[in-house]
């Protein structure tokens, strides 16, 4: 009688173990993806500002090649009048002019060359943020499509267990099913656990050392004096799965 009931518990044991773990993995799914999806989205972000940079520095490029160009025309006025001039005073502010005009022009070429340099970077991060994106977004899907595939697996599975499981549990009796439950809702899904080395493994105590030899017996059925769960000798664990 008490041999039956342990092998009863331990199969109930079985597929309760089974469900939990399984419907852990299903809770745990959207977490994942949510990670992966903030990942997608963070990679996106940094693109996106590095586009902004970028704009910023093309458009900034064009305004120092419109005002050289500007300068340009300035100087071709400036060396014309220096064929023109009346007297020295003239010719000096005529130089003077022109000296002023090359420097802002060589000064614009400098700063086009810099911001050009710069863009060239921008441009290199944008294009490998930009593949970093489309990784992680292949990734993502990928992803997404497998633990959708798990998902309904698991779920499938879980359907089995639960009708396996009920019906297994129409065959014990009511005032024993009631009992397996009572600890197993009371100690985090676990009602029966197997004895090594003298130690409960629901709880790891230690069992007083003539509790651990008469769990072997079988001849009752005992709970640990710690978790209350109940006990039994490992060997019989073959026969539930
Ligand atoms: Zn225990």
């Amino acid at each position: 009688m008490v041999k039956e009931t342990i092998e009863q518990f331990t199969r109930l044991q079985y597929f309760d173990t089974k469900i939990y773990e399984a419907e852990k993995l299903l809770a745990a799914i959207p977490e994942m993806l949510k990670e992966r999806c903030i990942e997608y989205e963070t990679l996106l972000e940094e693109k996106k500002s590095l586009d902004v940079s970028y704009n910023e520095v093309r458009s900034e490029i064009q305004k120092t090649e419109a005002e050289n160009s500007d300068h340009k025309i300035l100087l071709a006025g400036a060396q014309k009048k220096l064929t023109s001039v009346h007297n020295n005073r003239e010719y000096e502010a005529a130089l003077k002019e022109l000296d002023n005009l090359k420097k802002s022009i060589s000064d614009s070429d400098n700063k086009t060359r810099n911001l050009n340099e710069k863009a060239e970077m921008l441009m290199n991060a944008v294009t490998e943020k930009t593949e970093m994106c489309s990784q992680s977004e292949n990734i993502y899907i990928k992803e997404k499509k497998e633990k959708e595939e798990e998902n309904k697996g698991l779920f499938e599975e879980v359907a089995i267990l639960k009708k396996e499981r009920d019906a297994f549990a129409a065959t014990v009796k009511k005032s024993i099913l009631s009992k397996y439950e009572r600890v197993r809702s009371a100690r985090n899904n676990l009602a029966i656990t197997p004895v090594n080395n003298e130690t409960c493994s629901g709880c790891n105590m230690k069992i007083p050392p003539q509790l651990a030899v008469d769990v072997k017996k079988e001849k009752e059925l005992f709970q640990c004096p710690y978790c209350q769960r109940f006990l039994y000798n490992p060997k019989i664990e073959a026969k539930a799965s």
